[in-house]
């Protein structure tokens, strides 16, 4: 059976990006009689406070959109916060630290951001190295100085998949991604790792995300190979942008639920959403079991989609 879920940083109100995600999800995996779980993904705990976890699944009920398993609600997978689970990626974190994958970082912010490092596609830095052959005198003369924070070393290997969506998508892991982050200086898991065990522990079969994390897949599918997890498919959709092009955040209102709920109903919200998305020919109230009949992929805009000005 397809299990699709819902996996987000509630770090506030959700915006229409975060709700037209779990609608494209929920209509996946619904479309083939599969199943959602929710899980919350609050590693970063003073950025995600348990209110806005608490308001993201009141705002889930109001739409029509409710997991069938997970958060609050609990399940056999539990727990659904990340904030609970060190102790599961503690586990994992130490299959690759028994692989010799895992080395100490020390290097400072700045040292990253040096002006020729290299950049990935998504803008992000790819990591130089520096800290990767450190002796062990090296590292005990470093950590008195500072604690690391932990990366795992990954191959020159090409790592391809064919996302249900956008198609083939490949990177190689030195060249385009470089050594990534395992495990912050404070002791928390980074998110790659986390997404990767949950996933797969949870059960889910098919993941639904923003296009903003393609490039994250090729390593996320490396490392449940390297972990002997089971992957699940992709399908990543496109990002959803303010009529002036912006991207929709949590710290704009305007987009956001809260000021939504005030001005319209679910079915509004809803067939609006799946108007832009190009589930239906005109922007009608809708009930997200009305559009999971004739839902497919194909319909759906490959490029970012742009909000009508006065839509919402
Ligand atoms: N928690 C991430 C977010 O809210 C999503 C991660 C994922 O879907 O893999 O952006």
């Amino acid at each position: 059976m397809t299990v699709g879920r819902y996996a987000p940083s509630p770090s506030g109100r959700m915006h229409l990006g975060n709700l037209c995600c779990c609608l494209l999800a929920w209509l996946s995996a619904k479309s083939q009689g599969g199943r959602v779980v929710l899980r919350i993904e609050d590693l970063d705990q003073a950025r995600c406070p348990r209110k806005f976890a608490e308001l993201l699944q009141q705002d889930l009920d109001w739409l029509g959109l409710a997991a069938d398993e997970g958060g609050d609600k609990g399940g056999p997978h539990g727990p659904y916060y990340q904030s609970e689970r060190s102790g599961i990626y503690q586990q994992f974190y130490e299959i690759l630290w028994k692989k010799g994958l895992v080395y100490p970082c020390f290097c400072s912010r700045s040292q990253l951001h040096a002006a020729d490092a290299p950049h990935r596609s998504d803008g992000q830095v790819v990591y130089a190295g520096t800290c990767r052959n450190l002796t062990p005198e090296q590292v005990a003369e470093r950590s008195r100085r500072r604690p690391p924070a932990w990366r795992v070393k990954v191959p020159d290997e090409t790592i391809g998949f064919t996302d249900g969506h956008l198609g083939y998508y490949q990177e190689n892991l030195a060249r385009d991604c470089g050594d990534f982050y395992l495990r912050r200086a404070d002791g928390v898991f980074a998110y790659q790792l986390a997404v990767v065990v949950d996933d797969a522990l949870m059960g889910v079969t098919q993941v639904v995300r923003g296009e903003d994390l393609l490039s994250s897949t090729p390593r996320q599918l490396w490392l449940y190979r390297t972990l002997g997890l089971p992957a699940p498919e992709f399908f990543h959709m496109p990002l959803l942008l303010a009529p002036d092009g912006r991207r929709l955040s949590k710290r704009d209102g305007d987009e956001s639920l809260e000021n939504l709920q005030a001005k319209y109903t679910p079915e509004e919200i809803i067939g609006r959403l799946a108007w832009v998305c190009g589930l239906q020919k005109a922007p009608d109230p809708r009930t997200p079991a009305e559009l999971a009949d004739g839902f497919s992929w194909e319909k759906v805009p490959r490029q970012d989609i742009l909000l009508p000005e006065g839509l919402f």
